[in-house]
């Protein structure tokens, strides 16, 4: 069992430092002089050598679990491991810009951006794409801002955007922000929409339909080219969430599909680590007779180079939907995915979707005998589970699992799956950390019908057991505090 450290302040002695300076070079000066953000004292500040904070803190970071410490089997988050060598490349200074930077000096950095654009508009079959937004929900949100001025310049915004019951949780909230009601329409016994169902919801009213594809249920929605059609006829546009296109890319172009507008996620297919909090990136692609709402800035290339020899330009004045960012401080998301696209080739990239839908479709095939399978249409890159018939909860087997040095996979979404357990191994796991992972699973399910009250206590290795989720959610207190502090709120 890992051990939650002791407390820094525990391990304080009065008098131990970090480091030491001579005398004669630092007493009066520096530190001293600095009487603006010098302080006399802070209480009980800790006092340590600086091996114990090394040690300390090295420690701490040992307690989360990472893709780089064990199998991570998010759905619907594809939390894949990505080649360090990607991260390396884009720490070279040479790619650091500051944002007011003359054009001429940043011609490189313009020149990624626009070779990863093209590679987006190979890579999805789309006429034109923007790399603004900073992430998913943020690319949805300006994807659909692009659909309303698209539809108010023919005449009327229309009111209705329709969402399946099976996309992801984000669609709904961005088509809200950009002034739309949403219409639920239920998924069938496949999984997948249908086009009846469909052409039962559609009236003048209706602006888009917002699909996730493959669906949360890791479902290909195979109508996907009636359905465009349908809607087309009725005036409205097809919004595809592509964020999980590493099910699918370098096999089917979404443009061929009949889909008008599309976001990918970089920090999710596109070998930028997802779930650190740290950039993203969620690209928009459109079809040609929306391009020019795309948002600015726009970066082009001038074939005929000007006087000073500026290649690429970046252009503020469009007549698109405006800014929806002011900088590119993600920048080096896309110095990732353009690293990982190019090193991986078009051929590659269809290889990375095929493994990722064998992985999964070898854990369905694993574990299937032992749960439940809602829908049993095929499935790509993930597969959802249900807890049916089984006498303890999903999120005890989610809890359990840590025991095993595993991630829990995602829980209880999508909502149309009862218990959902959402696995999505990624292309990058090999057969040993599946086989691993189907292991684990039968081990737990094992416990859960010989001794179902153990795993309602479970996790029983990890530094902090079961907690009291509720409490968790309403008293979120993520740092320490004195006795005293905590005591008086
Ligand atoms: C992750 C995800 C999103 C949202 O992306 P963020 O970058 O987290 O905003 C949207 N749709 C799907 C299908 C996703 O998996």
């Amino acid at each position: 069992m890992k051990q939650l450290p002791e407390l820094i302040f525990n391990k304080s002695k009065e008098g131990k430092v970090g480091y030491s300076f001579s005398e004669t070079e630092l007493s009066d000066d520096l530190i001293a002089l600095d009487v603006v953000h010098r302080r006399e004292d802070i209480k009980d500040f800790p006092q340590l050598s600086e091996v114990e904070i090394v040690r300390h803190y090295t420690n701490l970071s040992h307690l989360n679990h990472s893709v780089d410490s064990g199998f991570y089997p998010l759905g619907s988050c594809t939390m894949k491991y990505n080649p360090k060598i990607n991260d390396k490349i884009a720490s070279f200074e040479e790619f650091s810009a500051h944002p007011y930077s003359p054009l001429k000096l940043v011609q490189g950095n313009l020149e990624i951006i626009k070779m990863l654009e093209e590679w987006l508009i190979n890579i999805t079959g789309m006429a034109g794409f923007t790399l603004a937004p900073a992430a998913g929900a943020h690319g949805e949100f300006v994807g659909m801002k692009i659909i309303r001025q698209h539809l108010s310049s023919k005449g009327n915004p229309r009111k209705v955007v329709l969402i399946p019951d099976s996309a992801h949780g984000t669609n709904p909230a961005s088509a809200h922000f950009a002034g739309y009601e949403i219409k639920e329409i239920p998924s069938n016994t496949d999984g997948i929409i249908d086009v009846a169902t469909l052409n039962e919801h559609l009236n003048e009213e209706v602006a888009a339909l917002m699909m996730t594809n493959p669906n949360t249920l890791g479902i290909f929605e195979k109508n996907i080219i009636e359905i465009s059609g349908a809607l087309h006829e009725n005036g409205s546009l097809l919004y595809m969430d592509g964020a999980n296109m590493n099910a699918f890319m370098g096999i089917v172009k979404p443009g061929e599909l009949g889909v008008d507008v599309l976001h990918l996620n970089l920090h999710k297919t596109f070998s930028t680590p997802h779930g650190g909090g740290g950039p993203g990136s969620g690209p928009i692609g459109v079809t040609s007779e929306l391009v020019k709402h795309l948002p600015v800035p726009l970066v082009s290339r001038n074939t005929n180079s000007n006087r000073d020899g500026d290649i690429y330009h970046v252009s503020y004045f469009n007549e698109g939907i405006g800014r929806v960012k002011n900088f590119y401080g993600n920048f080096l998301v896309m110095v990732r995915a353009l690293v990982y696209v190019m090193a991986l080739g078009k051929e590659n990239l269809r290889k990375v979707a095929e493994d990722a839908v064998l992985n999964a479709n070898y854990i369905r095939k694993g574990l299937q005998d032992l749960l439940d399978l809602p829908y049993t249409s095929k499935t790509f890159h993930e597969v959802v589970f249900s807890d049916k018939g089984l006498n303890v909860k999903t999120l005890d087997i989610a809890k359990r699992l840590l025991d095993f040095g595993i991630h829990p996979f995602t829980v209880y979404f999508p909502l149309i799956v009862h218990g959902a357990m959402m696995i999505e191994p990624t292309e990058t796991e090999s057969k040993q950390s599946l086989d691993a992972f189907i292991r684990a699973m039968k081990t737990i399910l094992k416990e859960a019908e010989e001794d179902p009250e153990k795993l309602k206590n479970a996790p029983f290795t990890t530094p902090v057991t079961r907690l009291d989720e509720v409490r968790a959610a309403r008293q979120l207190r993520v740092k320490w505090e004195r006795e005293s502090e905590s005591l008086s709120r």
